[in-house]
């Protein structure tokens, strides 16, 4: 241990430099989607649009209901994405276009959904469920991919690694010498890092990523930021390491890519180049296109296009 102050001392000094520099912090906004159900929406926002492909971050929960009263999201369309879904509480039902029938996911489990070409899908909690904690995200497919046929993945089992007293699940790409089965089409990467104790760990970068820090549960310190779950830690590429402290009971969610190859657009549960492909989209959608399928285990009402905007602001 001798070694290790003058070490630390000037691996600090040098990472004040690139804190201006590199990293940004801002606050996420919340949002109540019904029956006291909290989104926290951290990408798209104002301050970042993408981390590398992941293009739509919310944090769901954690929600108690009444037995019967939990999530029930109607069928509704998706282009030119994957939808991720990481459990953390709670259970949910997946059932979609492509024929899976209530395909349930549990904590420490992934959906992966590629919409591709296009897909409809519904998210309902089951029955006898009374909790609900998950990250929602969205990946955009970059462009030789966004006309690909659609897929849906369940992933029962993502690979851990522990080290310094953190659990990290392996949930997108490659970290720690571990790889992600989930299958994605661009350079990226998601890990969950939880801590029961509370501890401090160094993370190895690649230069050539942006990354985002997300508090899913307590409380961390990265690189002198104080992360907690109303605020995303962003650094832009060129760092190759990077400290993070996590508070006892922490569980944070890393996310990192190559910045996107091209500005998207995002409207509704769309993601395209033109604002023309998304207004066809759209259009089939209401027209019950062959396009979308349909899911005939489903009782109950379609979701509603909302209105086409005149104007869309591309991401990147
Ligand atoms: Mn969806």
């Amino acid at each position: 241990m001798t070694n290790t102050h003058d070490t630390e001392i000037s691996h600090s000094d040098d990472c004040e430099k690139y804190v201006n520099k590199f990293i940004q912090d801002f606050q996420i906004r919340s949002a109540e989607i019904g029956k006291g159900t909290v989104i926290k929406r951290a990408l798209p926002s104002r301050e970042k649009r993408m981390i590398g492909a992941w293009c739509f971050l919310d944090h769901a929960g954690p929600v108690h209901f009444k037995q019967g009263e939990g999530l029930d999201v109607g069928p509704h369309p998706h282009i030119g994405l994957q939808t991720f879904t990481w459990m953390i509480e709670g259970t949910m039902l997946h059932s979609d276009s492509l024929g899976t029938v209530d395909q349930l996911i549990r904590p420490k489990q992934v959906n992966l959904m590629t919409a591709g070409h296009g897909i409809s899908h519904t998210e309902v909690a089951p029955a006898t469920e009374t909790k609900m904690h998950a990250a929602q995200l969205w990946i955009a497919l970059p462009d030789a991919k966004i006309d690909m046929a659609p897929q849906f993945d369940h992933y029962p089992e993502l690979p851990v690694v522990e080290k310094d007293g953190v659990e990290f699940t392996i949930l997108v790409g490659e970290f720690l010498n571990t790889t992600s089965p989930v299958k994605v089409h661009t350079e990226l990467l998601g890990v969950d890092l939880t801590a029961k104790e509370k501890t401090k760990t160094r993370l190895s970068l690649n230069p050539k990523f942006e990354y985002a820090f997300m508090a899913l549960e307590g409380t961390a310190v990265v690189n002198g930021h104080e992360l907690d779950q109303d605020n995303l830690v962003v650094l832009e590429p060129g760092l190759t390491e990077l400290d993070i402290e996590i508070h006892e009971g922490g569980r944070i969610l890393l996310l990192g890519g190559e910045p996107f190859e091209s500005p998207i657009l995002l409207w509704w549960n769309f993601v395209g180049r033109t604002q023309e492909e998304l207004r066809i989209a759209r259009e089939q959608w209401i027209n019950k296109d062959p396009r979308f399928g349909s899911i005939p285990s489903y009782i109950g009402e379609s979701l509603k296009a909302p209105v086409f905007p005149d104007s869309m602001r591309p991401s990147k």
